[in-house]
């Protein structure tokens, strides 16, 4: 049988949604056993882990209604139930429009700094890193308190050596009413790009398994180039060559830049200046129902070992057994931890923020890791970026996604990135 003219390395969202906006004409190389990429749903001792939350937020219609088509009726729709726990409290979400319920001398300097900041903002320069981004819209107690802590946490890098490029879309800038209300504990709506998000009621990996379903073409699992002759123009395995006339590819762009052939040198030193970080999570299973009826909490103080908590088990009560709950738990730390040390620090943390009562309540705590988790919009980033990609482009290389890409983006991004894959190598199709 003639190789197909497409090729497309990764079966997640992505490929799978490239392949799909194709029809036929290509061929899918996966390198794992199975597809779905980071949106994966896994089973321990009956209870079911996404790799941390993996929520579907719907923005575009042909999306949204393909999404519904594929999952919907086995989905909740959520409205979500999300804190900050800090200084002993839980205050509402998002920290910079609820400082109600925070000590009063926090609180205070968090509104004065907003204050400030607002009063200078006209004046002060358009900001160039994330943490100029944050005093100049926040002001310096919610920058002390929240933004600058949560996000080195989050990141793994202090926020001054992040560019302001990543956050407008992302992080909420409340109007100066919000600030004003949630000050005095009067906010009556949610704010954010994530009030309400869809969720299949066995876990996220029921996407990509319907996603596999329609495909028409070939999926080749446990399948990865161990080299791209981008000169001929052929994939090489370690028993063939497959020919392609375009090549889509959702592989992080720094390891495709690896696979190519005699590379341009200046591809390569850009290259290595493309930063990634990886996540430690634990998958933690409980005994008992989650002691706070929340989503999810965000924790920027640094004394704890973590910067998010989230409860799959309040996303869907299908991802547990009935009467536990099950966690994920994001760790700080880029580090391979140390569990004899830290699954007690995280015991004795969830029970000062009553997630648990008493440590036996932990069933178990599994550590685990994803290798690319958060790309760093670092002030290499832009440049490096663009000296890659029109290379590839002019190659046929469509270097696709969330790592494909490089940036910080959505599942639902993941698949309007397939979608628009698709259609320029159709057009580079002979
Ligand atoms: C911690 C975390 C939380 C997230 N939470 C959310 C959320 O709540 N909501 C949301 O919308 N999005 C969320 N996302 C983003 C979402 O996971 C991604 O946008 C999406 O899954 C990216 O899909 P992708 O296909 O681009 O990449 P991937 O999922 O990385 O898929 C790429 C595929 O390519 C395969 N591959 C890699 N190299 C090769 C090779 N050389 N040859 C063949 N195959 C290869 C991989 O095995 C993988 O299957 C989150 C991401 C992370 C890391």
């Amino acid at each position: 049988m003639a190789d197909a003219p497409i090729q497309i390395l990764g079966a997640g969202l992505t490929g799978m949604s490239a392949a799909r906006h194709l029809g036929g004409d290509y061929e899918i190389h996966e390198r794992l056993g199975h597809a779905g990429g980071h949106a994966i749903t896994t089973e321990h001792d009956g209870f079911r882990f996404d790799r941390t939350g993996h929520l579907l937020h719907l923005r575009d219609p042909e999306m949204r209604s393909w999404v519904q088509r594929l999952v919907g009726d086995d989905c909740v729709m959520v409205q979500r139930r999300s804190r900050i726990w800090s200084q002993g409290v839980y205050t509402r979400y998002p920290y910079q429009a609820n400082t109600f319920g925070l000590p009063a001398d926090i609180a205070y300097e968090c509104l004065m700094g907003y204050f400030e900041a607002l009063k200078n903002e006209a004046s002060t320069p358009e900001p160039k890193t994330f943490e100029e981004f944050c005093f100049k819209f926040f002001g310096s107690g919610f920058s002390k308190h929240f933004m600058i802590p949560y996000n080195e946490k989050l990141w793994g890098i202090h926020p001054r050596d992040v560019t302001a490029e990543w956050c407008s879309r992302f992080v909420p800038r409340p109007k100066l009413e919000d600030v004003i209300a949630g000050a005095v504990g009067k906010n009556d709506r949610e704010l954010g790009y994530n009030t309400s998000f869809l969720y299949p009621s066995l876990g996220i990996g029921a996407l990509p398994a319907a996603m596999c379903k329609e495909l028409t073409g070939s999926v080749r699992y446990r399948s990865a180039p161990k080299a791209v002759d981008w000169r001929k123009r052929e994939l090489v395995f370690e028993d063939r060559r497959v020919p392609y006339q375009a090549l889509i590819s959702t592989a992080p762009l720094d390891l495709l830049a690896g696979l190519l052939v005699d590379p341009p040198a200046q591809l390569s030193a850009a290259a290595k200046r493309l930063r990634c970080n990886p996540l430690y999570y634990l998958d933690v299973g409980l005994d008992v129902p989650c002691g706070v009826d929340l989503h999810w909490v965000y924790v920027p103080e640094e004394k704890y070992p973590f910067y998010r908590v989230g409860c799959y088990s309040h996303f869907s009560p299908k991802m547990a057994p009935a009467g536990k709950a099950n966690l994920y738990v994001e760790l700080s730390s880029r580090q391979k931890p140390d569990m004899q040390k830290l699954v007690p620090e995280v015991t004795k943390a969830l029970i000062e923020m009553q997630i648990i009562g008493r440590s036996e309540d932990l069933r178990f705590a599994n550590l685990e890791r994803i290798d690319h988790a958060y790309v760093v919009y670092d002030h290499d980033y832009v440049g490096a970026v663009a000296a890659i990609a029109p290379f590839l482009e002019q190659e046929r290389i469509i270097s696709a996604g969330r790592y494909g890409g490089w940036n910080y983006s959505s599942m639902e991004d993941a698949l309007l990135f397939g979608r628009d894959a698709a259609r320029k190598a159709r057009e580079w199709k002979t």
